[in-house]
């Protein structure tokens, strides 16, 4: 049984941000509800309050243009980054990464903000925008700031977005346009399922870097290695900044030795 809310659908920006610093902490933005209502179901999140970003004027689509990159918003869909052709064209990683989250079904509702905000370790599009550098734009009533996906990261289900703010856009950036990249993501079966390991590989003018979800307590990105690099190299990087746990999914084991495969596929693959 769902418990009792109340439920908002404000039409404005200014309206959202009023009710987000009115109800502070006691309030949930509300995307395609694939894990709000999860939660909320399960008793896991009790919010007073839930505010529909779906309604808001300026809250969809996907835009893209050299000044300012490609620009992803609040009720931007999983499929609406699948069907869009800026997205394929110039960042396939992004599109790699979209493909393997969930079903058709569930990318028809799930967006992309409700997947980094959510922060869970195995998010399918985390490795995607770390890897190329996307910002995410936090906005309340006290302003609005920038954060590198980098940095939004703080732990299993947390992130730098406090109460009162909304994740308004992921900015992705002009420069990573033309990246090639592939994403890897081992599962139990065939079908939808979350992830028991997930590599992304990105490769851009000299620079290569893994995105890495299921493998640490948070998605990780790593770093400052070359295309030149040799594989062994790239792999003791990765397996350097992973710290993956035994759960019922598999091993720990079984995990970093995942990674290690994909890696080297990846790399092989990535041209
Ligand atoms: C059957 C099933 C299969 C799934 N498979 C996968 C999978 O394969 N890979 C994967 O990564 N995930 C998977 N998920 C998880 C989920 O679908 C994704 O994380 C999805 O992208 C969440 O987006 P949403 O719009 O539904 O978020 P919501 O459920 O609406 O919100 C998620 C969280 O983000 C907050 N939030 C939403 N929008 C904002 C915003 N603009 N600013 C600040 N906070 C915000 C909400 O308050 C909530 O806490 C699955 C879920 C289900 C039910």
């Amino acid at each position: 049984m769902l418990q009792r809310f109340q439920y908002a659908a404000p039409a404005t920006r200014d309206e959202l941000l009023g009710l987000l610093a009115e109800r502070k902490g006691r309030a949930r933005l509300l995307a395609g509800g694939t894990d709000l209502l999860v939660n909320i179901r399960n008793g896991a999140m009790k919010p007073e309050l839930v505010i529909n970003v779906k309604k808001v004027q300026g809250y969809s689509g996907i835009t893209w243009s050299r000044s300012e990159g490609l620009v992803m918003r609040p009720a931007t869909t999983i499929n609406d980054v699948l069907r869009d052709k800026n997205v394929r064209d110039l960042f396939p990683l992004l599109s790699e990464c979209a493909h393997d989250l969930a079903s058709y079904q569930i990318r028809n509702r799930a967006t992309v903000i409700g997947n980094v905000v959510n922060a869970s370790p195995c998010s399918d599009m985390a490795p995607a925008l770390l890897c190329l550098g996307a910002k995410a734009v936090i906005a309340s009533k006290r302003g609005e700031r920038e954060v590198p996906f980098a940095e939004f990261f703080k732990g299993v289900k947390k992130t730098v977005v406090q109460d009162d703010e909304i994740l308004e856009r992921i900015v992705v950036p002009a420069a990573s346009s033309g990246a090639r990249g592939l994403y890897r993501k081992l599962k139990r079966i065939n079908g939808h399922d979350l992830g028991i390991v997930g590599v992304a590989l990105m490769k851009k003018d000299g620079l290569l870097r893994l995105g890495i979800s299921s493998s640490a307590p948070t998605p990780i990105l790593v770093d400052g290695l070359k295309e030149r690099d040799d594989i062994e190299t790239i792999v003791a990087a990765a397996r350097g900044a992973i710290s993956p746990i035994g759960d019922v999914r598999c091993s720990k084991e079984y995990r970093e030795y995942m990674v290690e495969v994909f890696v080297k596929r990846l790399f092989a693959e990535v041209k």
